[in-house]
C-alpha cells in the first residue's frame, strides 16, 4: 500500500510552491473584497494563465504543462487555501469546459478552443444542467438543428459556473431523438447571436463565482465545432464527471481540513469558565473526530485519485470519495462553527464562508443521491 508522502514528491512541491505564491499575491489581499462584490476581475484568468496555473495538467501541446494525476490535486488543495470556494470554482470552470474538447474533440478543434483559455486569455465553462434537467441529463431538451454546415440551437442552460464572463461553453444539446443517445456537445461561442446571459444569480454560498443562466434563441452555431459525433455526448458528459467528481472530493477534504485548522487555533485560545475552550473534553473529543474524519476522507480520496492516474476504472470509488468527503465536509463544518460559538456565525471568520461554500459540493457534479444510485448499481 502506498503511503500518504508517497502520492506527492518533488514536481508536486514545485507545482504547490507556484500556486501558493500566487494566491498569496493576487488573491489572498483581495478574497474578501471579492466575496462581497460577487464577482472576482476577469484579468485574474489571465494572471493566473501567465503565471501557468491554468495549464497544470493540461498536455503541453496546448500550452499545459502535464504531470501525473496529483499534479492537479496539488494545485487543486493550494487554490483552495484561498479560502473562497468560489474563487477555485470560477477559476476551475475550465476544468469542467476544456477536457470533453480535449477528450473528442479534432486536432484543429483542441488547437482552436484549448490554448486560448489555458492562457487566461477566454474563458471556457460547462453546460448541461438545465431548468428542467439537473440529475436526469439524459432528459435535456435544448434542441440543436442541423442546417447545411450549421446547428440551429434554441433552449436554455441552468447554473452555470462563470457563465457570466465565459467566452465558449462546452454544452450538451439534443440533436438526435429522446435519451442519452441522442445528446451531442457543441463548443458555442458567447459572441453567437442569439446566445444571452441572465445577471449573476445569488446563491447561498460560492459568492465570487458567477453563476448563469443562459438562453439560445435560434443561436446559429458552425458544425465544425461539435466535439466527436452526434449522439456521443452523453459518454463526454459521463467521462467528464469523473474528473469534476474527483476535484469536488479534493475540494471537500480541503474545505474540512481548513475548518479543523481555524477549529483547533479557535479552541486553544477562545476562554470559558477561565480555560480554553479546548480545556473541555467535549470540545477536545469534537476536534478529535474531525481530526480522524478529515484523515481518513483524505487518505480515501488519495487511493482513489492513483488508481484512476494508474488507469483503473473507478467509478463507483469516485462516487464513493465524492460522498465520503462530503459527509466528513458537511459534518466538520458544522462542528467548526459550532466551536466557534456567535463569532463562526460572523463574516469576518473563515469557517462561517466554509460552512456556506460547502453547501454545493454535495449537490454540485452529481448530488449525493444519484452517487449513491451508481454506487448500488455497482455493488447490488
Ligand atoms: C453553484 C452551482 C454551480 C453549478 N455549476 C454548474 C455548471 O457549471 N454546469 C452545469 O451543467 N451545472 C452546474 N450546476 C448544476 C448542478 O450540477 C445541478 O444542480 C445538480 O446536478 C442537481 O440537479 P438539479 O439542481 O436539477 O436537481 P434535481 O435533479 O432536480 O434534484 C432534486 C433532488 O432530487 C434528487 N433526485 C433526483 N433524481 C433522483 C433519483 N433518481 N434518485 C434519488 N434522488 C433523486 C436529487 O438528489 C436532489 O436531492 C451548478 C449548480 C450550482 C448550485
Amino acid at each position: 500500500m502506498k503511503g500518504f508522502q508517497e502520492y506527492f514528491g518533488e514536481t508536486h512541491n514545485i507545482v504547490r510552491q507556484t500556486v501558493h505564491k500566487f494566491v498569496e499575491r493576487e488573491i489572498s489581499p483581495f478574497v474578501d473584497e471579492w466575496e462581497e462584490q460577487g464577482e472576482f476581475p476577469r484579468d485574474l484568468y489571465a494572471k493566473a494563465g501567465a503565471a501557468g496555473i491554468l495549464g497544470i495538467g493540461y498536455p503541453e501541446a496546448y500550452g499545459g504543462s502535464a504531470g501525473d494525476i496529483f499534479v492537479k490535486i496539488a494545485a487543486t488543495e493550494e487554490l483552495m487555501r484561498c479560502g473562497s470556494g468560489g474563487i477555485a470554482a470560477g477559476l476551475g470552470s475550465i476544468d469542467i469546459g476544456i477536457p470533453p474538447v480535449l477528450a473528442l474533440g479534432t486536432e484543429a478543434q483542441k488547437s482552436r478552443f484549448v490554448p486560448p483559455v489555458l492562457r487566461g486569455e477566454k474563458i471556457a465553462a460547462l453546460g448541461i444542467t438545465e431548468p428542467d434537467a439537473g440529475s436526469d441529463v439524459a432528459n435535456i431538451q435544448t434542441k440543436a438543428v442541423r442546417k447545411n454546415d450549421h446547428y440551429v440551437v434554441n433552449g436554455s442552460k441552468m447554473f452555470i459556473t462563470s457563465g457570466v464572463k465565459a467566452n465558449q461553453l462546452t454544452c450538451a444539446v439534443r440533436t438526435g431523438g429522446e435519451g442519452s443517445r441522442g445528446i451531442s456537445l457543441l463548443v458555442i461561442d458567447s459572441d453567437t447571436p442569439g446566445y444571452s446571459v441572465s445577471g449573476r444569480l445569488k446563491k447561498m454560498g460560492w459568492w465570487a463565482s458567477d453563476t448563469a443562466q443562459i438562453f439560445f434563441d435560434d443561436c446559429r452555431v458552425p458544425a465544425l465545432n461539435l466535439l466527436g459525433k452526434e449522439g456521443q455526448g452523453f459518454y463526454g458528459i459521463m467521462e467528464n464527471f469523473q474528473n469534476e467528481r474527483l476535484q469536488l472530493a479534493i475540494m471537500a477534504n480541503m474545505t474540512a481540513q481548513m475548518a479543523l485548522e481555524e477549529s483547533l487555533n479557535y479552541a486553544r485560545e477562545r476562554k470559558a469558565f477561565n480555560r480554553p475552550i479546548a480545556g473541555f473534553q467535549v470540545t477536545r473529543h469534537k476536534l478529535v473526530d474531525m481530526a480522524t474524519m478529515v484523515e481518513a476522507s483524505r487518505e480515501f480520496t488519495y487511493r482513489v485519485a492513483a488508481k484512476i492516474g494508474a488507469g483503473e476504472k473507478q467509478v463507483k470509488e469516485i462516487s464513493m470519495a465524492k460522498n465520503f468527503s462530503c459527509m466528513v465536509s458537511d459534518k466538520v463544518t458544522y462542528d467548526a462553527v459550532q466551536i466557534h460559538g456567535g463569532f463562526g456565525y460572523m463574516r469576518e471568520y473563515l469557517v462561517e464562508r466554509l460552512y456556506r461554500d460547502n453547501r454545493i459540493l454535495s449537490i454540485g457534479g452529481g448530488t449525493q443521491e444519484i452517487m449513491k444510485e451508481i454506487i448500488s448499481k455497482m455493488i447490488l
